[in-house]
């Protein structure tokens, strides 16, 4: 199935310089209409002034032509020559408006071949900056995924000697403390392919690469999957682990192992914040055309001024209860909106902290397909 892109600052950039171009076309536009009908006022003002004068002279003269009883061949002669003066004033009215259109229709394709090279000249710069940036963007990302492929290597072949030193821990004193030892690098060495993961999943945000394939799964299958896979790091907390509400088949359209990475990045952080004793609950439930999950914690909570920034990038909290790099609800959020679906949180310190994400599930009716992407570069 082909890949539906999130939108790129790449196409936003492009769309921004479209519609301020436009904008920038309407103001010329509007401009350029006010000048010229401010200039008309002044020429029509004139030109009335002008006609109101030649108005009183003429009436004066008749005056004087009546007073002195002129012969009717002299007001003829008067009369033709007003009439020839005015068909003269007429001509130059017409030939100077002629000019001053011919002047204008010159000014604005000026105008308009400037705005043209200068916006050619602008994109010629843009997209041999672009080109040097994918060039760069291309070694780098070439450079990251290559380092993360080894590291990865590494840290498989550190899992596998775990698990076997795991399953030959001798089971007397010596061998708790292996098992405790072997443990402890067990967990880091998941923390250590989370944040790699996490790392990549950024690096393909920002370079517009990032996507999701909606198919048709079963979503409590889903998060059946997601709650076992985290079920021992929940019992070696002490933490219960628990799914709430209505169980049975759940159909739905979405990318089955985006959501379960969403899913699961927000189950770990409720285990990471929740002290032992505590408890985490899950739950998935179809709403109308939506699917609603909610994990909710007993944890520490968030403090209400963090809570509006959770899910940007790099947000994290206070320097003790820090432990990742603040990027794993940015990339949930990031998910979850590829699917055209929303997150939030609702928090308080002390309660414990609840989160929620969406999924529309009207796809699922039509079959396999890709989702509209609504994600927006943060
Ligand atoms: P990190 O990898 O640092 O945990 P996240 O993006 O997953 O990054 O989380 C960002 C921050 O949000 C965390 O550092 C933490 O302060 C807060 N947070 C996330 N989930 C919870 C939760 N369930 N309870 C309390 N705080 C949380």
């Amino acid at each position: 199935m082909p890949r539906k892109r999130a939108r790129s600052a790449r196409e936003r950039t492009d769309a921004r310089l479209t519609a301020e171009r436009a904008k920038t076309d309407q103001e010329l536009a509007r401009r350029t209409r006010a000048t010229a009908n401010r200039a008309d006022e002044v020429v029509k003002t004139a030109r009335r002034r002008a006609a109101a004068v030649v108005e009183v002279a003429r009436r004066r003269a008749d005056v004087q032509l009546r007073a002195r009883k002129a012969p009717s061949a002299e007001r003829s002669r008067v009369d033709a020559e007003r009439s020839r003066q005015d068909a003269v004033l007429r001509n130059e009215y017409a030939r100077a408006d002629r000019v001053t259109a011919a002047e204008r229709a010159e000014r604005a394709r000026l105008v308009a071949e400037l705005l043209h090279h200068e916006r050619r000249d602008t994109d010629r710069s843009l997209l041999l900056e672009r080109a040097d940036a994918d060039a760069t963007v291309g070694r780098r990302d070439e450079f990251l995924s290559m380092v993360s492929h080894d590291l990865r290597n590494e840290l498989t072949a550190v899992g596998l000697s775990i698990a076997q030193i795991l399953a030959n821990v001798p089971n007397d004193k010596r061998g708790r403390t292996i098992l405790r030892c072997a443990t402890n690098v067990q967990r880091a060495n998941l923390r250590m392919n989370r944040l790699i993961g996490d790392l990549l999943d950024v690096a393909s945000i920002a370079a517009g690469k990032f996507a999701v394939i909606p198919e048709d799964h079963d979503l409590s299958a889903a998060v059946d999957d997601v709650i076992e896979s985290l079920a021992a790091i929940a019992s070696a907390k002490g933490v219960a682990l628990v799914v709430t509400g209505k169980r049975g088949p759940l159909a739905a359209c979405f990318d089955r192992q985006r959501i379960q990475q969403a899913l699961a990045n927000l189950v770990m952080n409720a285990l990471k914040y929740t002290s032992e004793g505590g408890r985490v609950s899950v739950s998935v439930a179809r709403k109308g055309q939506e699917v609603r999950f909610t994990v909710a914690d007993t944890g520490c909570g968030i403090a209400a001024d963090r809570l509006p920034s959770i899910f940007e990038k790099f947000s994290r909290g206070t320097r003790s209860e820090r432990s990742g790099l603040g990027l794993g609800l940015y990339i949930t959020r990031r998910i979850v909106e590829a699917h055209g679906g929303r997150i939030w949180a609702e928090s308080q310190p002390g309660p414990g902290s609840t989160f929620c994400f969406t999924l529309p599930v009207r796809a699922a009716r039509r079959g396999p397909q890709r989702l509209p992407l609504t994600v927006a570069s943060a």
